[in-house]
C-alpha cells in the first residue's frame, strides 16, 4: 500500500501542520501550526496591501477594485463598510477609532467572527465584556447611521439602483453587527432568545 502520510492530504488526516516538512500540530481552527499560520497570514496581508496599492495607482477602489470618484478614498459601498462615508451636516460624531474598526471589520466580513483578542475575553469579568460589547454596538450604530445618511445623499441617489442598494446594504451591515453585540449582552444577562440560531433569521 502506498504511504500517503507525507502528502498534504495525509498530513491533514494525521493532524500535522500541512506545511511541507513541518511536523508540528496544527492550530485548532487551522491546518497549519502556529508559526506557519502566522507566516501565511503575514503573506496574505502583504499581498492584499500590494493589491490595494496597485488599485490605488489605477484610481480604482483599493478594497474592491471597482470604480470610484476621484476625490473619494474608495467606492461608495466600501466607504460605508469601512466607516469612511463622508459625514453630512447632520452627523457631527467625532470618531478616532476608524482604523481600529476597519481592521476589525475585515475580520468580520464572513459573518460574526470575532476579531483578534477573543482568546483573552474568556478571562474578563462579565461587566467588562458587557461594556466592551455595548461600546462596540454603539460604534456600529453610529456607523450604520452615518452610512444611511450617506445613502440618502444626492451623491448616492444619483448612482444606479444596484450600486445605491449596495451602499444601503453596507450601512445595514453595521446595524446587524450592532444587533449581534447587543445579542451577546442579552445572552450574557439571561435572555435566552437573544441568539437566534443561524438560519432562523428571515
Ligand atoms: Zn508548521
Ligand atoms: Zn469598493
Amino acid at each position: 500500500m502506498s504511504q500517503p502520510s507525507n502528502t498534504w492530504q495525509g498530513r491533514k488526516l494525521d493532524e500535522r501542520c500541512t506545511y511541507p516538512g513541518c511536523n508540528k500540530p496544527p492550530l485548532a481552527d487551522n491546518l497549519l501550526c502556529e508559526q506557519h499560520a502566522k507566516a501565511a497570514r503575514e503573506r496574505k496581508r502583504k499581498s492584499q496591501r500590494r493589491l490595494r496599492a496597485e488599485r490605488r495607482k489605477q484610481k480604482r477602489c483599493p478594497w474592491c477594485g471597482r470604480g470610484k470618484r476621484p476625490d473619494r478614498y474608495a467606492c461608495p459601498r466600501c466607504l460605508v463598510s469601512l466607516n469612511r462615508a463622508p459625514r453630512g451636516v447632520n452627523h457631527k460624531h467625532e470618531d478616532n477609532t476608524g482604523d481600529l474598526h476597519a481592521d476589525r471589520m475585515r475580520a468580520d466580513r464572513d459573518g460574526r467572527m470575532r476579531f483578534r483578542g477573543q482568546a483573552e475575553r474568556g478571562h474578563q469579568p462579565p461587566l467588562q465584556l458587557d461594556r466592551q460589547d455595548l461600546r462596540d454596538a454603539r460604534r456600529c450604530l453610529d456607523h450604520g447611521e452615518a452610512g444611511l445618511a450617506y445613502f440618502w445623499s444626492p451623491e448616492i441617489q444619483q448612482l444606479t439602483r444596484t450600486r445605491a442598494a449596495e451602499v444601503r446594504a453596507a450601512a445595514v451591515d453595521h446595524l446587524r453587527r450592532a444587533r449581534g453585540w447587543i445579542d451577546d449582552v442579552l445572552a450574557r444577562n439571561g435572555v435566552k432568545s437573544a441568539r437566534p440560531s443561524v438560519g432562523d433569521e428571515g
